[in-house]
């Protein structure tokens, strides 16, 4: 099917950005990669009157360190994710989910706050950056503000953006020197969509004993799904498989799946637990933990 008819404005800065959806409202749209976008157009899903494309703005370009927090701008594709040296390691959790994204195709041109904006609960960034403890930086009217991405989603394909926002950038703060994560999904063929995923990420204190612990789930509820009972679980605990086996058992307790043509729901949670489980000894590992 063909969209609806739309005008197409490229902005130059966020600044004609924001004026544009100020005097659009709700018939305007951003346009980024385009790959949630266009297909949802597409099917008449979404009928926009406009399109806002931010493609031009270099502001929005770039992956740094700076301040105490990794800076990920709005138009960074979900390619230069799986590519950047910097989310290895410590920001582990965002390098291993960047390259299970779709296909080479939707990776080229898809943007990770597209994907956050987007909002769909089986998206992988959600979940890869809720573990990471992610804020997001949004432009409006009124000017900047930083929304916890835990506050940021409330149903499926809905967050607490407001029309006249844009998305200019995802914050992750500094895990400290002694921090590894690791992102596993289970997807029927390669480039699908997950059946379910997890997200984890550990922090170490000096001493070795888990400071902060980070697990969210993909597509086991209506949106991407903290673990919170779980992360309490680890959090002051020294890393060990007995810690982790529980904390994979509170996870799977806490998933929210439905049952469809994927799986069980009983199948989904064991998934959850079983990935929890590993994903902690990995990212425990990356850490330097001595489990
Ligand atoms: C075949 C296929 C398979 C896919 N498989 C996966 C997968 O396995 N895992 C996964 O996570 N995703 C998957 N996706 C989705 C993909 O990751 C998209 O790239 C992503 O969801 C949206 O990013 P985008 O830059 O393309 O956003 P767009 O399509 O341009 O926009 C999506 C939505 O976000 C809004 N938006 C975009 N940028 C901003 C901004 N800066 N500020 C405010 N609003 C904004 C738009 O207005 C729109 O409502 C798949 C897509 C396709 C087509």
């Amino acid at each position: 099917m063909y969209p609806g008819r739309f005008d197409y404005v490229v902005a130059e800065d966020v600044g004609e950005v924001v004026a544009l959806l100020t005097q659009h409202g709700d018939e305007a749209k951003v346009l980024a990669g385009g790959q949630s976008l266009i297909p949802l157009m597409k099917l008449r899903f979404a009928s926009p009157s406009v399109l806002v494309d931010v493609n031009r703005i270099e502001a929005l370009r770039g992956i740094e360190q700076k301040n105490g927090h990794l800076r990920i701008g709005a138009l960074v594709r979900h390619k230069e994710c799986e590519r950047s040296e910097t989310l290895r390691g410590r920001y582990g959790v965002l390098g291993s989910a960047a390259p299970q994204i779709s296909d080479p195709i939707v990776r080229n041109v898809g943007t990770v706050c597209g994907s956050i904006a987007h909002a769909d609960p089986q998206g992988d960034w959600g979940s890869a950056l809720l573990a990471a403890g992610a804020r997001i930086v949004a432009e409006g009217p009124s000017g900047t503000r930083e929304i916890p991405l835990s506050e940021f989603f409330v149903g499926p394909f809905t967050t607490t953006l407001e029309p006249t926002e844009v998305v200019t950038e995802v914050r992750v703060p500094d895990p400290g020197p002694r921090a590894g994560g690791s992102y596993l999904k289970l997807e029927r063929k390669i480039g699908d969509f997950a059946t379910a995923a997890v997200g984890v990420q550990l922090e170490l204190d000096g001493g070795g004993t888990i400071s902060r612990a980070g697990i969210a789930l993909t597509a086991v509820g209506a949106t991407n799904l903290r673990a919170e009972r779980a992360e309490q679980a680890l959090a002051g605990a020294a890393p060990g498989d007995e810690v982790f086996a529980e904390a994979a058992r509170l996870a799977a307790e806490e998933a929210e799946p439905q049952a469809d043509h994927r799986g069980t729901v009983e199948y989904k949670r064991n998934v959850i637990r079983v990935f929890v489980e590993r994903g902690l000894r990995a990212a425990a590992e990356s850490a330097g933990a001595a489990t």
